[in-house]
Parts: C-alpha cells; sequence; structure tokens
C-alpha cells in the first residue's frame, strides 16, 4: 500500500502534463498526494475498523476535497442518498490494494475488491479493473513469478498483457477508463526490474500518471518487497495502514509529514 501511495506522489506532476521518457526526478518541489491516496488510506480504514466501504471513503474522502476526484465522485461523496453510479472509471483501482495484502485468499481478495468498487463503480469494467489490480497484488505478494501473473490476470479478465511498456508508449495518452489503464499499469510492473523501475514505466506511458503509478506502484511493492525479503515478513503492511489510517483521521496527513512516513517505513521495516 505504501507502493501505491508513493506511486501517486511521484506521479503526481505528471497527471497533467504527461512525459515520454523514465527520465524524471522522482520527487519535486510540486509533488503532492492526490485522491488517489486519499482513497487507498479510506478503504485500508474500513479494512482496519471493520467499517463499510462506503462510510470509511465517504468520511475520509470529505475530508481531504480538492485533491482530484473526478466530478460524479463529488456528486457521491456529498449525496444524501449515495448510490453507485455506474462507473468504469479506474478510481476503484487506485484505492484498492489494501485488499490485495490484507486478504488471505484468492476468492476473498477479489469478493473485497468487488465490494470496494460496487459502492460507486459497479460498471463490469470498475468491478474488474479493482479486482485485477487487487488479485495481481495477492499474487505477486505470496510468491507467484511474473508470467505467473500475466497469465492468471489475462486469462480471468480479458486483459491483453502481452503487449510491452515501450509498444504502448508511443500511441498511449490520457485515459481515466479501468480498461484503458488497469491492464497498461499491470503491464508497467510485468515490464520493470525494480519498485522503482516499474513506477517510471507507468509514468513514462504519458497517460494519467499518478493513477497509473499508483495501481502499479502497489503491485511493485507487493512483488519486491515481500515474499522476496525476509525482513519484510515482519508485517510492515499492518504497521503501515494503521500509520496512514490514524493519520488520516486525525486530520494531520499533510504534505511533506505524511510523504516522509511513506517514504520512511519501509526503510523502518528493513
Ligand atoms: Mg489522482
Amino acid at each position: 500500500m505504501i507502493g501505491a501511495i508513493a506511486g501517486d506522489i511521484i506521479g503526481s506532476v505528471y497527471e497533467h502534463s504527461q512525459i515520454k521518457t523514465k527520465d524524471f526526478p522522482l520527487f519535486h518541489p510540486r509533488s503532492v498526494f492526490t485522491d488517489d491516496t486519499v482513497l487507498t488510506v479510506a478503504v485500508a480504514d474500513a479494512i482496519l475498523t471493520g467499517r463499510p466501504y462506503q462510510l470509511s471513503v465517504r468520511e475520509i474522502g470529505r475530508r481531504y476535497p480538492g485533491v482530484g476526484y473526478g466530478r460524479a465522485f463529488i456528486d457521491w461523496l456529498h449525496s444524501d442518498n449515495p448510490q453507485p453510479y455506474n462507473s468504469w472509471g479506474n478510481g476503484s483501482a487506485m484505492r484498492v490494494s489494501s485488499v490485495g495484502f490484507a486478504f488471505d485468499t484468492e476468492n476473498k481478495v477479489l469478493k473485497e475488491a468487488k465490494k470496494t468498487a460496487e459502492i460507486s463503480h459497479n460498471h463490469l469494467e470498475g468491478i474488474k479493473g479493482a479486482q485485477a489490480t487487487a488479485l495481481s497484488i495477492f499474487l505477486a505478494r505470496t510468491g507467484c513469478e511474473k508470467e505467473e501473473i500475466r497469465m492468471e490476470i489475462s486469462q480471468r479478465f480479458g486483459y491483453d498483457l502481452k503487449r510491452t511498456v515501450d509498444d504502448i508508449r508511443p500511441t498511449y495518452s490520457f485515459d481515466v477508463s479501468c480498461q484503458g489503464s488497469v491492464p497498461e499499469a499491470i503491464i508497467a510492473f510485468l515490464d520493470s526490474r525494480s519498485y522503482e523501475d516499474a513506477v517510471r514505466n507507468a509514468i513514462s506511458l504519458g497517460g494519467d500518471s499518478d493513477t497509473l503509478a499508483c495501481i502499479t506502484g502497489g503491485i511493485a511493492e507487493a512483488f519486491y518487497f515481500f515474499e522476496r525479503c525476509e525482513q519484510r515478513r515482519a508485517n510492515p503492511v499492518d504497521i503501515g495502514l494503521n500509520v496512514c489510517s490514524v493519520g488520516f483521521r486525525h486530520n494531520n496527513a499533510t504534505w511533506p509529514d505524511f510523504a516522509g512516513h511513506c517514504l520512511i517505513l519501509p526503510r523502518v521495516v528493513e
């Protein structure tokens, strides 16, 4: 989940000024956390507290206005009677990473990912995007190799994951749909050599950069830092989730303090 948040922050500068290169500074004076981070934390908060997803997402989401929500989502956040609005936007995928880290079986991950999506993004593609992201994280953190992840996700969700980042980049542009960004974010991970390389791949596609890097970053964190790193078996996720969740609940998670937590936590647990 920290990987998803760091991806959002790193990508934030390039959401509205896309780039087609992997050569860029990871952090910039204008780097901020955006809606991807706030809603990622909100979903994690629901898991930790046992509250319904809708309650946490609306409560924490409303506490952080102006971080990049879409118009329909803002209406939903403030509605007296919030109903799912059949969205296929990648908002369902950008907030789901904690599900892939928190649950212990494939079936439970798929079921919970669907639940997080359908509070608002109940279009089939919205649900698929959340499930594919969470399942990729689950498979990565439980020791699957990249080719197994590629096969499982493409067979189950019908995504074309045979392409490479270099195939996609020349013609890719800003796309906020799940079907037009989740497969590309997964490929950014599959094509990578490290966490940082994965995030650079995602941003270099020149699309919805913070969200692509957030989705890619969660999967890359699971793959590069979990089962493959002995020390991380001390369950850093719980530590990370709690720090983020508490910070946001107390409304004091401000940049750069919050970024400090994101960036320091992985080092602390190592
Ligand atoms: Mg965003």
